[in-house]
Parts: C-alpha cells; sequence; structure tokens
C-alpha cells in the first residue's frame, strides 16, 4: 500500500493510477484548488478561475471523460489597457489601439529584432529581448509584477522555459498593421464542466479511490513508514505543500533551511454574484495597480450553470491578499464598467497558489526532492513538488508517480 498525502488533482490521479493500492489522506477538502462552492444559485471556484485545455490530445481526453458533460469554449480573454478591453495575449491584440500606439510599437519591435543583444538572465530582460521595450513597458512588466509581487529580474528563465511562448514575428506585425490574430494556441479551445464547477473534475476522479478524511500530523521513518502513530505504508507520495512537511517529519528538519527559501504567491479569489447582463468574455487581465485585482472571471459565460437565470458569476484574483476589502473589489468592478447590482460576495484566501522561481530555486529544491526520495517520499504536485503545474502536467504526471511507486510490498497494516 502507498500512502498519498492530500487529497487536491495531484494526489486523487495517483490514487487512481495506483488501482486500489493506496490511500490517499486528505486533511480539509477533496479538490485542493479544485474547489467549487454554491452560494444562493451562484456557483464560485474558490481557488481561481480554473480551465481545461491541454496541448496533449490523450491527456485532455481522459481529462474530458472525467468531467462527464462539459462545455467547449474558443478563449475569449481580455486586457484592461488603457480604459479598453484589447485581445490577449497583448502582441496579437495591438490591432484594436490607436494607430500612433501601433506605430510606436511595431517601431520599437523591429528595432529591437535588428539590435544585437546580449543573452537574457532573468525575466525582466527576456521580456525585453522577445518583446522590445514598448510591449514590456505597457503591459508585461506592469501586469508580471502586479501579480508576482517584485521586480522581475528576480525571476530566473527557468519559469519562461515553454510556459510563455515566443510571439510569431508575423503575427506582430499582421496585428500592429491592424490584421487580428491569434496567440497562445493551445488555450485557444478549452473546456468546462456543464455543471458544479471546476470540483466537479476533482469530485468525480475521487470517486473511484480511497480517500481518509484526516490530515496526516505525523510521518516516521522506521522499516516501514509510519503514518500518525497508526498505519504503515512501504512509500508515501506527498502532494500537500512541502512547507508543512518539518512539522511532521522530523528527518525533514535537515532540509528545512531549502524548504523555507522555496517561495510562493498567497492569492485571494472574491466571488461576486451580480443581477443582469455582464460582458460577454470569459476573463480580463489587470495591469493597472489602482484596481486590486489582476484577474476577473466570469464564470457564467463558462457554463449557464454557474449564475441563477438572469444572474452572473464573477470571481476577481487578488496577489496581495493581505491588503483589500471587498469594497475595493466593488470598486474595481466598476472602473472596468461592471456597475450590476451585487447579490452575493465572499472571499476565500489560498496561501499557496503561485511557484516562484527565484535563480535559487533549481538548487534548493533540488536538495528537497534527492532527500525526500532516498527516504522513499516522493514529493508530487504544485507545491508538494514546488512546480509550477498546470491540471494536464498533473495528470500526465500522476502517471509516472504511480509507476514508480507501484514495485515491491504492496499490503498496508493497521498497527
Ligand atoms: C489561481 C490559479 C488558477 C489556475 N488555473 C488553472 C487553469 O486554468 N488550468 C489548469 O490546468 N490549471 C490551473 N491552475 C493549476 C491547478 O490549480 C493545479 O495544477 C492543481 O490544482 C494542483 O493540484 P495539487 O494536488 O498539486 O495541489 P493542491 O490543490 O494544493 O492540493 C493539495 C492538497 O493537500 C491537502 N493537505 C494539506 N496538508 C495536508 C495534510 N497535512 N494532510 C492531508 N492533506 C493535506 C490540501 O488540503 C489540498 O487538498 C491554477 C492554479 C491557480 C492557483
Amino acid at each position: 500500500m502507498i500512502c498519498v498525502v492530500g487529497g487536491g488533482l495531484a494526489g486523487l490521479r495517483v490514487g487512481y493510477e495506483l488501482k486500489g493500492n493506496s490511500v490517499v489522506f486528505e486533511a480539509t477538502k477533496i479538490g485542493g484548488l479544485l474547489r467549487s462552492e454554491e452560494i444562493d444559485g451562484f456557483t464560485f471556484d474558490t481557488g481561481g478561475s480554473h480551465i481545461i485545455f491541454s496541448k496533449d490530445h490523450e491527456i485532455l481526453q481522459e481529462m474530458l471523460n472525467f468531467v462527464g458533460d462539459y462545455v467547449e469554449h474558443r478563449r475569449r480573454a481580455f486586457i484592461f489597457y488603457k480604459g479598453r478591453l484589447v485581445k490577449y495575449p497583448f502582441e496579437n491584440g495591438i490591432f484594436s489601439l490607436p494607430a500612433q500606439e501601433r506605430f510606436e510599437i511595431l517601431k520599437d519591435f523591429v528595432e529591437n529584432l535588428l539590435k544585437k543583444k546580449e543573452e537574457p538572465k532573468n525575466l525582466l530582460e527576456w521580456f525585453r529581448y522577445v518583446f522590445g521595450n514598448a510591449i514590456t513597458e505597457k503591459y508585461l512588466r506592469p501586469y508580471n509584477e502586479k501579480i508576482w509581487k517584485r521586480s522581475l529580474e528576480e525571476i530566473s528563465l527557468e519559469w519562461v522555459g515553454g510556459r510563455v511562448p515566443n510571439p510569431p514575428i508575423d503575427d506582430v506585425l499582421r496585428a500592429s498593421v491592424g490584421i487580428e490574430t491569434e496567440g497562445y494556441t493551445h488555450q485557444l479551445r478549452f473546456f468546462y464542466p456543464l455543471s458544479g464547477g471546476i470540483e466537479t473534475l476533482a469530485k468525480n476522479v475521487a470517486k473511484k479511490v480511497d480517500v481518509r478524511m484526516e490530515a496526516v500530523r505525523k510521518i516516521e521513518l522506521e522499516d516501514k513508514i509510519v503514518v500518525n502513530g497508526e498505519y504503515e505504508f512501504k512509500k508515501l507520495v506527498y502532494t500537500a505543500p512541502l512547507k508543512f512537511l518539518p512539522s511532521m517529519l522530523k528527518e525533514a528538519r535537515e532540509i528545512e533551511e531549502e524548504i523555507k527559501k522555496l517561495e510562493c504567491n498567497s492569492i485571494a479569489v472574491v466571488g461576486i454574484g451580480v443581477k443582469g447582463k455582464v460582458p460577454n468574455v470569459h476573463w480580463i487581465y489587470i495591469p493597472q495597480e489602482d484596481i486590486v485585482f489582476h484577474r476577473i472571471a466570469f464564470l457564467s459565460n463558462y457554463s449557464p450553470n454557474m449564475a441563477p437565470k438572469g444572474c452572473a458569476t464573477i470571481i476577481a484574483e487578488i496577489s496581495n491578499p493581505e491588503k483589500f476589502s471587498e469594497d475595493d473589489v466593488l470598486e474595481g468592478l466598476r472602473k472596468i464598467g461592471i456597475e450590476n447590482e451585487v447579490e452575493v460576495v465572499k472571499t476565500w484566501r489560498w496561501e499557496h497558489a503561485y511557484v516562484v522561481y527565484d535563480h535559487e530555486y533549481r538548487k534548493n529544491i533540488e536538495r528537497v526532492k534527492k532527500f525526500l526520495i532516498q527516504r522513499n517520499i516522493i514529493p508530487f504536485g504544485r507545491f508538494g513538488a514546488w512546480e509550477y503545474l498546470n491540471m494536464d502536467a498533473v495528470w500526465k504526471k500522476a502517471k509516472s508517480v504511480a509507476y514508480a511507486c507501484s514495485d515491491g510490498d504492496t499490503e498496508q497494516r493497521q498497527r
């Protein structure tokens, strides 16, 4: 038997892949970040806006099979820029800017292409290297500084790897002269559960897994792994946040310094249920400092079942969760033109939301992973392995994690 700590998507998926040879321990509620809550007919994804997409068609299909009934969309995402909605991603949306601004961006982009440049060493340099100064300063820098809450020079290039695609030069040129194009095409089509919000995916996986609603408080390393002084396992897959591990496992104090140095950002998610119509868009990025949230999503445009008839469900994500009030959020909505009558407002806070890839990240995480694997503890998941994983990556990796676990003894004994 294998012990899986954490019943978020990572833990549930490994539990599923281990086909009856595992017990998943969950401390609070199944689903982790994939939780949804219904209030007066409005359904909110409390861990922020989650859409289902993948470059890998097989993985995508597997996820959708678990969702059951779903809605398919062509993305309608925008950036709120100088009082107007610019199509996302910004470099593809330039076509909607005034001619003078398009010219400035195009001139800068072309000059940047012709310039001899040094290889970038951090995220800010990479943005300038690939997109030029104009796109960087108008959107990429303010938006990313808002979400990362630090200078982009502190973020390593490892974060970019495969996540932020280089814009095809043709796209920027076309957009600059006024032709509409599409970017980030791997996410252009996305899927969403027809009902129940994103939690539907986690819930349906959980139905096929042995989940125990019990927090793991203590892990002891004897010839077996002993959990909560009660259960014995051969191996353990750890998907809860690494920060909690030293308090459960005394040996982990040896790697406490490295764990402490792993950085992440927290968020607050504010759900707002409103009467009447909202813009026919999926989500909007907000780089402005005077608006408290960095993104709002219109969940009732993901699925009509997310709100009562004639109403709409909105969530706002805030990367500075310590410094805002719900009134600030409503004020921000008014600034972008959403003045509907509000029926419901509720806030959820997540200490662990975005993994930060600073320059020390690789060294620290490698030491932590090596230490744990040598002790038959496999770190996995967004904060169990401290990796910026989306759901499809979690889904895919769960197969190799389960495979790595599945040798040898499969018996769990009650002490
Ligand atoms: C704002 C935001 C938006 C996102 N949008 C998307 C998107 O659109 N598409 C996409 O594919 N991905 C998206 N993601 C990523 C997605 O949320 C993650 O890939 C996925 O939820 C990670 O699951 P996990 O199981 O690794 O972690 P978590 O969901 O954090 O699960 C960890 C679990 O461990 C449990 N736990 C903690 N301590 C203990 C303990 N002592 N004992 C037992 N259990 C414990 C927790 O209660 C929790 O349930 C987004 C993430 C964020 C933050």
